[in-house]
């Protein structure tokens, strides 16, 4: 009888064993996001350690500062694996607009993305990260937030970034960071901060993979910022 039990429950304690072993070999995910490009100067020197690291990224590019010459940072970085999404044409406080203004921010920005890059946006950070529920209502694109390390503001040391990086990321995390003109701190914290979260085990993403790889497809207008995939409201 004993036998007979013990045979029985061998195939499910297999599965369990196996479902364990699964989970612990997923690897811990994060995303690396940058705002405000792209330009000639910051962006490719992000670029440069996107590549020398191998790792991927996503940018949330600005309308308005996509020309002949910087849309060949978009480029460049598709080839290396990162992905082009939409943070408005203007950067103006968009809670301030029109619905009209609004799809215009949305559409005119997606638009030049997709003839530059022949892929068409479906995330969107909004400037600011002001936002309100009339935005939620005239975008259809999935709303975008982020871990941030107060990289916009001058005095704050690559250290600092790093030290607040590194003490916030965690699974799932969409890092909110910056390649504006003259950010070279964050390029720097950039620097320490890949190889030390590869070192503990995390495998970078772009946001649409991490939401691939947790299974989650997030609805049009479900009002979410999303900082984190794992977030339901
Ligand atoms: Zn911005």
């Amino acid at each position: 009888m004993t036998r007979l039990l013990s045979l029985a429950l061998l195939p499910l304690i297999m599965l369990s064993c196996t479902c364990t072993s699964n989970r612990e070999s997923a690897p811990m995910l994060i995303a690396l996001s940058f705002d405000d490009g792209p330009n000639d100067v910051t962006t490719p020197q992000v670029l440069d350690i996107l590549e020398e690291f191998q790792v991927p990224a996503s940018f949330f590019v600005i309308g308005q500062n996509i020309n002949d010459d910087t849309a060949k940072q978009m480029t460049r970085a598709i080839s290396l694996g990162c992905e082009i999404q939409n943070h408005s044409f203007t950067h103006g406080f968009m809670t301030q607009m029109s619905k009209e203004q609004i799809e215009e921010e949305i559409r005119k920005t997606d638009e030049i993305i997709e003839k530059y890059t022949g892929t068409r946006p479906w995330m969107f950070r909004p400037p600011f990260i002001d936002v309100n529920p009339a935005m939620h209502e005239a975008i259809g694109h999935t709303f975008i937030c982020g871990v941030g390390c107060f990289d916009w503001e001058p005095q704050r040391s690559a250290q600092e970034r790093y030290d607040i990086l590194m003490a916030a990321a965690k699974d799932g995390d969409i890092l909110l960071l910056h390649d504006m003109t003259g950010n070279d701190d964050t390029v720097e914290a950039l620097r320490m901060f890949i190889p030390e979260m590869k070192k503990r085990g995390y495998k970078f993403v772009t946001v649409s993979e991490m939401f691939n790889r947790k299974g989650i497809s997030p609805s049009p207008h479900n009002g979410i910022l999303y900082s984190n995939v794992l977030q339901t409201k």
